[in-house]
C-alpha cells in the first residue's frame, strides 16, 4: 500500500496524538539579561526537517521509544554563519512517533534560555533540523537537551545517545574593516621635502584609469626634486624591488599597526633599507623619484591591510590620514 507523504503534524492529528505546532518559545524568566529576545516572541518554525515520511503513516504504536541519536553538526556557531543542525533518531520495537523538544540552557547557570519544538518525529527515521536562530544573537555557551515524549506519554529513554550537547555561540566574524593607524602611534608624513597634492589631482585614490583599473594610492608630487621618503610609522621593511608593472623601484613597509605601506617610483639607487629591517617612524627609506614610467616626480603612497601581496582590492585611501599630518606640502 502506498500512501501520500504527510507532514508530521497531520500524521500526529490523525493518530490522535497531542502535538504542538513546531515553534520556538523563549522562556520569559530565562531570557538573558540585556538580550534582544522578546520573551513572548515566537521564533522560527523548523526549516529543515528531513526524512519525515517514506513509510506508511500508521497510528504510532503505544510502545516506548528510545533516543538512539542526538548530534550537533557543529559545536561552535559563529553568529551570522549557517545554523548548526541537530540530528536526531528515535527507535522503537514497532513503528511509533514521539514529540520532541529541544531545551537550550545556559551552560553555566543551567537556566533555560529557549525551548525549540521539533515537532513529531517518527521512529526509525533520521531527522535533522536547524538549531533556532533565537540564540544566534546571544553569544555564549549553551547546553542542549532533548525532551522526547513517546506515544505512551512517557519520556523516551536514551539508548546510546548522549543526554546533552554543548554549543558555543560566538560573535559574528568582524566584518573585514580596514585597519587604521593605531591611536597614539607616531606617524610621520612620508615625504620630507617640497611637495604638493595639487599637481597630481588626477592621481587621487581611486582615480579612474584605463582598462577599468583604479589608482590605488595617493600621489604626492615632488616638483623636480627627489626629497627623502620616510617611514610613515614604525615597522619592518617587507621588501624592496623593481616593479615591472609601472611601480618602478618600490618598497613595502609592514607597519606595527597591521597596514602595509607601499612607496613607489623611487629614485634608482636611493633605497637605504633592506627587507627584514626594523625602522622607526620618520626614518629615511629612499628618495622620491619617477622610476617605472614617464612620470612627473612624485611618491605614490599606498596603504593596504597586510599582507601587501594579494590585498590590492582592500587598499585604503591614504589622503585623509596624510592631510592631517604636519607636512611640508604647499597645497
Ligand atoms: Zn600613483
Amino acid at each position: 500500500m502506498t500512501l501520500p507523504l504527510v507532514d508530521a503534524r497531520t500524521e500526529a492529528h490523525a493518530a490522535g496524538a497531542s502535538v504542538r505546532t513546531p515553534t520556538t518559545t523563549v522562556e520569559p524568566a530565562a531570557a538573558p539579561r540585556g538580550g534582544g529576545l522578546d520573551a513572548s516572541q515566537t521564533i522560527n518554525a523548523p526549516t529543515t526537517t528531513t526524512s519525515i515520511g517514506g513509510t506508511t503513516p500508521e497510528a504510532p504504536a503505544r510502545v516506548r521509544a528510545a533516543i538512539t541519536r542526538f548530534q550537533l553538526t557543529r559545536s561552535v556557531w559563529r553568529a551570522g554563519a549557517a545554523a548548526p543542525q541537530v540530528r536526531i533518531r528515535l527507535d522503537a520495537a514497532r513503528q511509533t512517533a514521539a514529540t520532541v523538544q529541544l531545551r537550550i540552557e545556559d551552560r553555566a547557570s543551567h537556566r533555560l534560555v529557549a525551548k525549540q519544538a521539533l515537532g513529531t518525529v517518527r521512529s526509525g527515521v533520521d531527522v535533522a533540523q536547524d538549531v533556532t536562530k533565537a540564540i544566534a544573537a546571544k553569544p555564549g555557551r549553551y547546553r542542549l537537551r532533548l525532551v522526547v515524549t513517546d506515544a505512551t506519554g512517557k519520556r523516551a529513554r536514551r539508548a546510546g545517545a548522549p543526554a546533552l550537547r554543548n554549543l558555543r555561540v560566538r560573535e559574528a566574524q568582524a566584518t573585514a574593516t580596514a585597519p587604521t593607524p593605531h591611536a597614539g602611534a607616531t606617524t610621520v608624513f612620508p615625504v620630507q621635502g617640497r611637495c604638493n597634492f595639487r599637481s597630481l589631482q588626477a592621481q587621487r585614490f581611486q582615480a579612474g584609469r584605463g582598462g577599468g583599473r583604479r589608482h590605488n594610492g595617493q600621489d604626492i608630487g615632488t616638483y623636480d626634486g627627489s626629497p627623502p621618503v620616510v617611514a610613515f610609522t614604525a615597522g619592518v621593511i617587507e621588501r624592496t624591488w623593481w616593479d615591472d608593472a609601472g611601480g618602478g623601484w618600490t618598497l613595502v613597509l609592514n607597519g606595527d599597526d597591521g597596514i602595509a605601506y607601499g612607496y613607489l617610483h623611487l629614485q634608482p639607487g636611493s633605497t637605504v633599507v633592506r627587507a627584514g629591517q626594523r625602522v622607526a617612524a620618520g626614518q629615511a627609506l629612499a628618495n622620491a623619484g619617477h622610476s617605472g614610467g614617464d612620470y612627473e616626480p612624485h611618491l605614490h603612497f599606498e596603504m593596504r591591510p597586510q599582507p601587501w601581496s594579494g590585498n590590492r582590492d582592500r587598499a585604503i585611501d591614504p589622503y585623509p590620514v596624510l592631510v592631517k599630518l604636519p607636512n611640508p606640502c604647499d597645497g
